[in-house]
C-alpha cells in the first residue's frame, strides 16, 4: 500500500512506490488520485508495470493518490475487488485501500445487509466503506473511528477523499505502516523501501490504533484505540518484506542475518559450505555462515524472471514454478556437506525440491536449517498461508519432515531466537505476532475464540 499527499505528480509517484512494493502482491494493482474536486481510478489484474503500461499520467493528474498491490486470495480475482475501491456519491467520493484482514467481516456483512446495504465485492475493504458511509456521525473522521471500532482485525488502511486523506493502523500494529516526507508533501507506505525509491525521507511509524488525517494544512493524529502493545507480524521480517526496508525501526536484512546467527548457535551442523535459497534466505544464510565459520557460497541460483513461487494458485503450478525458478551450482555443492538455509517451510515444496536438486548435483549431505520456527497454524491477518491440512509442520514431526524432504538433518529457529532478531532496544516493550508458529493469536478469530471457550 502506498499513499501521497501534496505532490503535483501524485499518481506517477504512486506508480513508482507500488513498484518498490511489487513483491507484496502480484495479482493486481491500482491507483486512485484526487485533483481536489474529483477522484479517478486506474486498476488492473496484473503486475504494476503492465497495469500502468497504457495509463496516461497526465489524465490521472492530481496532488494526492493512494495505491495498492493485490495479493490474491483464490477465486476472487475479479477486477472489482482490486483496490483501491472507489465509491462515488453526491456528497463526495472516497477511495479505500486495506492491507490485512477484517476477521469479523462475515458478521459485519450480515448486519450491513440486514440494514439494506448491497455489497458488490467479496472484499473486506467494501465493508469498511459501507460502515463509514452508513455512520450517523457528523464528520468523516468520527465515522471512520466508529467503523474501525466495530472491526476486529489486522490491517493498514488508507482512504482518499477529494480534499483529504486518512491513514489508520490496527490496534495491535500487526501490519507495518510508515509515514515519510517528500518535499512539502507526505508519503505513506507498507515498507520504507518505497520511500527510498522515490527519494522521500522516513518520518516515523504509524502507531497502533492511530488515525491520521492529512490535508493541505498538514497532518493531525488521533487514536481510535489505545493502550495495546504492538505485535508486529514476525513473518514480515522472516519472509515478506524487502531486506532494504526498516519495519518498526528495525532493518529487515539485519534482522534476517541475526536469525541466521541465532540459528547457527541453536542448531550447528558439520559441513563444508553454507548456502541459501534466493532471495529471501540469503541474509539468514550469511548470518549462519558468519556465526559458524563455514563459508557462504552461492550453491543455488535463481532465474530472476520468474515470480514468487508461493503465490501461484495450485500446488501443481507451484511445483512447476520451483523447478523453473532455481538451479544448483554443481561446482559448489559437488562432493560437499551442504547447510541449506531457507527462511521458512510452509508446505515443504521448496525444501523438498532444493534438497533433491542439491543432491542430484552431487552433494554428499544436505543439512536443512530454517530461519524461523515451524509454521503450524493458519494466519487470519491477511497472509495467505493456507489451511492447517496443507502446513507440513502441523501434521508431521521434525524427524518426519526430514525424511519427507530427503534431508540428512533438519532444524528450525526457536521462537526465542526469532524474537531476539526482531525486538531491539527501541521496541523492547513490544512483542511480535508469531501466531502461525505458536498458535498464540494476538487478536482472536471467532473459531479460536470458540476453541478457547471449550477448553
Ligand atoms: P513451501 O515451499 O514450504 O510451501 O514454502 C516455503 C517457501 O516459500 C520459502 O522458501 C519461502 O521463502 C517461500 N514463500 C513464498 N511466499 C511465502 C509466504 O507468504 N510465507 C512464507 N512463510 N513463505 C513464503
Ligand atoms: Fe504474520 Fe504469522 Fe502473525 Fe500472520 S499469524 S500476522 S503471518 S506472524
Ligand atoms: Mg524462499
Amino acid at each position: 500500500m502506498f499513499g501521497i499527499w501534496g505532490h503535483h505528480k501524485a499518481a506517477e509517484i504512486t506508480y513508482y512506490g507500488l513498484h518498490a512494493l511489487q513483491h507484496r502482491g502480484q495479482d493486481g494493482a491500482g491507483v486512485a488520485v484526487s485533483d481536489g474536486s474529483t477522484l479517478k481510478l486506474h486498476r488492473g489484474l496484473d503486475l504494476v508495470n503492465d497495469v500502468f503500461k497504457d495509463a496516461s499520467f497526465p489524465e490521472l493528474n492530481g496532488h494526492a493518490a493512494i495505491g495498492h498491490v493485490r495479493y490474491g486470495k483464490k477465486a476472487e480475482d475479479e477486477i472489482d475487488s482490486v483496490q483501491p475501491l472507489l465509491f462515488r456519491s453526491q456528497t463526495g467520493s472516497m477511495a479505500l485501500a486495506l492491507v490485512g484482514s477484517i476477521m469479523n467481516a462475515y458478521e459485519l456483512k450480515g448486519e450491513l445487509e440486514e440494514d439494506g446495504s448491497i455489497l458488490q465485492t467479496s472484499s473486506d475493504t467494501e465493508i469498511l466503506a459501507h460502515l463509514i458511509k452508513r455512520s450517523k456521525k457528523e464528520t468523516t473522521e468520527e465515522a471512520i473511528i466508529e467503523a474501525l471500532q466495530k472491526v476486529t482485525g489486522a490491517y493498514a488502511f488508507l482512504m482518499l477523499k477529494e480534499d483529504r486523506m486518512y491513514v489508520a493502523l490496527d490496534p495491535k500494529g500487526i501490519r507495518p505502516l510508515s509515514i515519510g516526507k517528500l518535499g512539502s508533501g507526505y508519503v505513506i507506505a507498507s515498507e520504507t523501501c518505497a520511500f527510498d525509491l522515490i527519494g522521500a525521507s522516513f518520518e516515523r511509524e504509524v502507531s497502533p490504533g492511530e488515525l491520521l488525517t492529512i490535508n493541505n494544512t498538514g497532518v493531525t493524529s488521533t487514536y481510535f484505540s489505545s493502550g495495546e502493545t504492538r505485535r508486529i507480524c514476525g513473518m514480515e521480517y522472516v519472509y515478506l518484506s524487502r531486506p532494504d526496508s526498516d519495519l518498526n525501526y528495525v532493518n529487515v536484512h539485519t534482522s534476517r542475518k541475526e536469525m541466521g546467527i541465532e540459528l547457527a548457535k541453536e542448531a550447528p551442523a558439520e559441513a563444508d559450505v553454507v548456502t541459501g535459497v534466493p532471495d529471501s534466505s540469503i541474509s539468514a544464510a550469511i548470518g549462519y555462515a558468519e556465526q559458524s565459520g563455514i563459508p557462504y557460497e552461492m550453491g543455488v541460483i535463481k532465474n530472476r524472471y520468474i515470480g514468487r513461487t508461493f503465490i501461484q494458485p495450485s500446488q501443481e503450478l507451484r511445483e512447476q514454478g520451483v523447478k523453473m525458478k532455481l538451479s544448483p551450482v554443481r561446482g559448489i555443492v559437488e562432493g560437499k556437506r551442504v547447510v541449506m538455509i531457507d527462511d521458512s517451510i510452509v508446505r515443504g515444496t521448496t525444501s523438498r525440491r532444493i534438497v533433491k536438486m542439491i543432491k542430484d548435483a552431487g552433494a554428499k549431505e544436505v543439512h536443512v536449517r530454517i530461519a524461523s520456527p515451524p509454521i503450524e497454524s493458519p494466519c487470519y491477518y491477511g497472509i495467505d498461508m493456507s489451511t492447517r491440512e496443507e502446513l507440513i509442520a502441523a501434521n508431521y514431526s521434525v524427524d518426519e519432515i526430514c525424511k519427507q524432504i530427503g534431508a540428512d538433518s533438519v532444524a528450525y529457529l526457536s521462537t526465542k531466537g526469532l524474537e531476539k532478531a526482531i525486538i531491539k532496544k527501541r521496541t523492547a516493550s513490544q512483542g511480535i505476532c508469531n501466531a502461525c508458529m505458536t498458535g498464540n493469536y494476538p487478536v482472536l478469530h471467532q473459531k479460536e475464540k470458540n476453541k478457547s471457550c471449550m477448553q
